[in-house]
């Protein structure tokens, strides 16, 4: 069964891919290179992943395609990053730059001894610019001031989801890909994906 997952982000396609197993051949926009994905505008993950996967699907057509917005929300900072979470330290920014920022951030919170936060994803299924489903996924635990570990991506080395001691960056890939808000948002999807299969 094939799925195209409209991202370019290597390490997003690598848990989908872990996450669904063998049966399923998951390529990605470096695959596709013509595709160019329509502007992330919307203030939710589930606009934007709508906006993504509607877009995508339709430069491809007759193929199943999946998308998903992503992103953490800090209560401490009013739920930022949020939508912003790629772009947090600016247009350009990368992942070591949106983390800067998000300790910088984090450490000007005196008043606070615990950072409660949560990674959400929103998942959506499209064909012929047409969505088949939506579903959604979330991770709650705490941000710590301090990078832990070097594996998974994005904000993960800051990260340490509820009833853990260590970080997504410290933890095994196969316990983040149990538990993240990708794998529950794509937990609910697997039922959809087979029939649309
Ligand atoms: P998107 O590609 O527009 O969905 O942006 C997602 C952004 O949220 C990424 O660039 C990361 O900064 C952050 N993010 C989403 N999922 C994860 C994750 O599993 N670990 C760490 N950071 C994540």
């Amino acid at each position: 069964m094939q799925l195209v997952f409209a991202t370019s982000n290597a390490h997003k396609t690598e848990e989908v891919a872990a996450i669904l197993g063998g049966q399923w051949q998951v390529t990605d926009l470096r695959s596709h290179p013509g595709v160019t994905l329509d502007e992330e505008t919307g203030d939710t993950f589930e606009a934007n992943a709508i906006i993504k996967a509607v877009s995508g699907s339709c430069q491809l057509p007759g193929l199943l395609v999946l998308a998903d917005d992503s992103g953490l929300e800090v209560d401490a900072l009013g739920g930022a990053p949020g939508v912003r979470s790629a772009r947090y330290a600016g247009e350009n920014a990368t992942a070591a730059d949106n983390r800067e920022k998000l300790k910088s951030e984090l450490n000007r919170k005196l008043q606070y001894t615990r950072f409660a936060g949560r990674f959400q994803c929103c998942m959506v299924l499209a064909r012929d610019g047409e969505v088949l489903h939506v579903t959604h996924g979330v991770v709650e635990g705490q941000l710590i001031t301090r990078e832990q570990g070097e594996g998974g991506f994005g904000y993960d080395p800051l990260f340490i989801p509820e009833g853990f001691r260590d970080t997504f960056g410290v933890l095994p890939a196969e316990t983040k890909n149990q538990l993240s808000h990708r794998a529950r948002a794509l937990a609910a999807m697997k039922q959809k994906l087979a029939e649309a299969a």
